[in-house]
Parts: structure tokens; C-alpha cells; sequence
């Protein structure tokens, strides 16, 4: 016997679905914990396990890739200062690039043997240390042997009869923007890594090769030359020994802070950093004594006296500017050239976005303006003011 059902309305205000769209057969798998498989704990076992020792202490000197970081948490971590409680310093992201760096290097070689060279110490098993006073640079491999044009494509006509090149590898995130590459601090580690070669091998590479492959997508990968300069190494190394003689973190620049806080998220000491702001008397042992205080008051008595001067500077010239005005009007003239080019323009004005009647338009689009905000970046100020 047929039976007929009676067909469901679809709820009011609910869309129609459309007749192409299709029932799910199997439900979607969801995340499950599994008691006698703790995947954190794994994570941290595996990856402690096959971590590579160094054949030096690191703390005695600043790597490649720490000359550049923030200079507050460098000074931390040079000088025993213990994390923030809770922070994990083996996250997925350094791992990530542990694993990456040995499939670049293994692409490197074949790019390197192609063109008749080698390509020593690259991969961890071959890596070396190269230290200097309070510096020091594991390269990521240098390619010898290589034909003395062997960039010239890049614009470089002539390697140098070194024929040699220091290699640096990188992961990126595919979400990262190509237009922001390369970083400046991966090519301050280029000219140190060059440096610290020249210092101490038999090589002599006058420019590094810096290779950027997508996390998501090895094939797509991103060279940039980098050329090497003894100024700016010399300018690192003595950066270098800064952090290495400096103990107390707060006496240096919170550069993390400085430079947009990107840094900040994964350091630390971001718990104890207090970034511009000084110790506040009574809550810190660190208050500033008598003295300090009696010093910080002479500096800022004396930007209070820069910023008198300046609103005197400000009303004296608008004043002067309303007399020139006048003498214009006077002569009925807006443009006089003699010792002088007095030249009085009208702008014309400009269609500029009104905030207003774009959130007025979104909403009438069914959108939320809210949604369109993005973090501005962070900055200092400083606001000195008599009491
Ligand atoms: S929190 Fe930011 S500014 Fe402070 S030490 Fe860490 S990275 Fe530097």
C-alpha cells in the first residue's frame, strides 16, 4: 500500500534548502581523547627525545638566529633567567622548521651538485658550530665549487673566486605575506652566519643564498640574495656582547614590544616583562631609588620645558602666518616673489571614506561593522606633566 507523506514547510525564516544539496552519509568524525594516549605528553616525549645536542654551551654566546630577536629576551635567556610558569618552549613551530631544514638541504644539494659544487655542513648531522668571543653561527650549509656566475641571473655577475656561498633555509607559513620577505632579521643572520665563515673556515662567500619554501606547499619556494658586509657584522657582533654583558633584562630595550609585539606571544618572560613601563615605588623590589627619581625629574623638567617652547613656537607662528594673510589681502595679491616665495593656496577638497555612512551602508547590508576592525599595532607613549 503507498503511503503518502505530507510534505514539511520549511520553517519561516529559515531558507529553503535547495533540491541539489545533498544529505551527509556518514557523520563527520569528531576530535576524541583517548586516556591510554596522551597526545601532548607524546608530543613533548618525542620531540625532547630527539632533540640534538650542541657542541658548545649556547648560553656562552648569541646564534644567528638570536642576534636580531628581541634584545630583552636574549639578555633573559643568556642569563638564566627561568620562563614565565606554564610556558612550554618546545612548540610545534620550531619543530616544524627542525624538520623542513632537512628537506631543504637535501633540494640544496641537488640544486648545488647540479651546477658541479658541494654542499658541506648542511642537514643536523653535519652541522657546525662557528664561535667567536660571545658570537656564534651554525650555518645552515655552505655551497663550494660553484661555476662564478652561478647567479648571475639573481644579478650577481661574479661569486668571487671563492666560488663559494653560505646557504640559510626557511620555513614560512603559507598565510605569511611574500610582499614582507625577506625579513630583516633573516638577513642580519645571513651576514652573520657569512661572517663567522669567513672568520673561521678556509671559505670566503661574499653572499648567501636565502631560501623561504611554504610550509603548505614545498614546491613553492623563494630565494633571495643577500650580500655580505663587514660593518653590519661587526655592528652584530658587538650587539652580541652587549647581551652577553648585560644580566638585568630591564636595562635593555623591549624591542618585542617596540617592533608590534609579534615577538611577545611566544616569549618567555612576556609574563615578567613590563615593557616601557617603570617599577611603580613600594609594589617592586626594584623601585627606583631617591636618586633615580631626582634624575628622571631633571629629564623631565627639561622635555617640559622643550614643550613650552614649542606651543610658544606654535601660537608665535600662527600668528605671523595670519599677518602674512593679511599683508596678501592687503595687496590683493595671493602669489609675491622676491627675497622670498609667498605663494597663499586654496585646497580643494577631497572625497575621503566617512566612517559613519560606511557603518550605516554595512549594516544595511546585513553585515556588522565590528567585523571589519583589525588590531592597530601597539607603540609607546610617554606622557611627562607637571603635578
Ligand atoms: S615580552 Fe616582548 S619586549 Fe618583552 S622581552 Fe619578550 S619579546 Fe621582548
Amino acid at each position: 500500500m503507498k503511503t503518502s507523506k505530507a510534505k514539511k514547510k520549511p520553517a519561516k525564516g529559515k531558507p529553503k534548502k535547495k533540491a541539489t544539496q545533498k544529505k551527509a552519509i556518514v557523520a563527520a568524525p569528531k576530535p576524541v581523547v583517548i586516556p591510554t594516549f596522551d597526545k601532548d605528553a607524546t608530543y613533548k616525549a618525542f620531540v625532547t627525545g630527539k632533540k640534538v645536542g650542541f657542541s658548545h654551551d649556547r648560553t656562552k654566546t648569541v646564534g644567528a638566529s638570536e642576534v636580531m630577536a628581541c634584545i630583552r629576551k636574549v639578555v633573559a635567556s643568556k642569563h638564566g633567567v627561568a620562563p614565565d610558569p606554564g610556558f612550554d618552549d618546545i612548540g610545534g613551530f620550531a619543530e616544524r622548521g627542525n624538520h623542513m631544514e632537512e628537506w631543504i638541504a637535501g633540494y640544496m644539494r641537488t640544486a648545488v651538485e647540479a651546477a658541479g659544487g658541494k654542499l658541506l655542513f648542511a642537514g643536523q648531522s653535519t652541522q657546525t658550530t662557528l664561535r667567536g668571543e660571545f658570537s656564534s653561527a651554525i650555518p645552515d650549509g655552505i655551497a663550494v665549487g660553484l661555476p662564478r656566475d652561478w647567479l648571475k641571473d639573481a644579478g650577481v655577475e661574479d661569486l668571487g673566486e671563492g666560488q663559494c656561498i653560505d646557504t640559510e633555509f626557511k620555513s614560512i607559513s603559507p598565510m605569511f605575506s611574500k610582499a614582507k620577505l625577506p625579513k630583516v632579521q633573516h638577513i642580519a643572520q645571513c651576514v652573520y652566519q657569512i661572517g663567522h665563515i669567513r672568520a673561521g673556515t678556509e671559505y670566503r662567500p661574499e653572499y648567501a643564498l636565502l631560501i623561504y619554501v611554504n610550509a603548505d606547499d614545498y614546491s613553492d619556494i623563494t630565494p633571495f640574495v643577500v650580500k655580505y658586509n663587514e660593518k653590519i657584522f661587526q655592528s652584530l657582533v658587538k650587539r652580541a656582547a652587549q647581551i652577553m654583558g648585560t644580566t638585568d633584562f630591564n636595562k635593555v630595550l623591549p624591542e618585542g614590544k617596540m617592533k608590534g609585539e609579534s615577538e611577545c606571544s611566544s616569549c618567555p618572560i612576556a609574563k615578567r616583562c613590563l615593557g616601557f613601563r617603570p617599577y611603580v615605588a613600594g609594589d617592586d623590589p626594584q623601585a627606583p631609588t631617591p636618586e633615580q627619581v631626582a634624575q628622571i625629574e631633571t629629564l623631565a623638567a627639561a622635555d617640559i620645558e622643550a614643550a613650552k617652547v614649542l606651543d610658544e613656537a606654535k601660537k608665535k607662528k600662527a600668528e605671523t602666518e595670519a599677518a602674512v594673510y593679511q599683508g596678501l589681502n592687503a595687496i590683493k595679491r595671493n602669489f609675491v616673489k622676491g627675497k622670498f616665495v609667498v605663494h597663499a593656496k586654496k585646497t580643494t577638497p577631497q572625497l575621503r571614506y566617512n566612517t559613519e555612512m560606511l557603518k550605516k551602508r554595512i549594516e544595511e547590508l546585513g553585515g556588522k561593522h565590528d567585523d571589519c576592525k583589525a588590531e592597530t599595532k601597539g607603540g609607546a607613549s610617554l606622557d611627562v606633566r607637571m603635578v
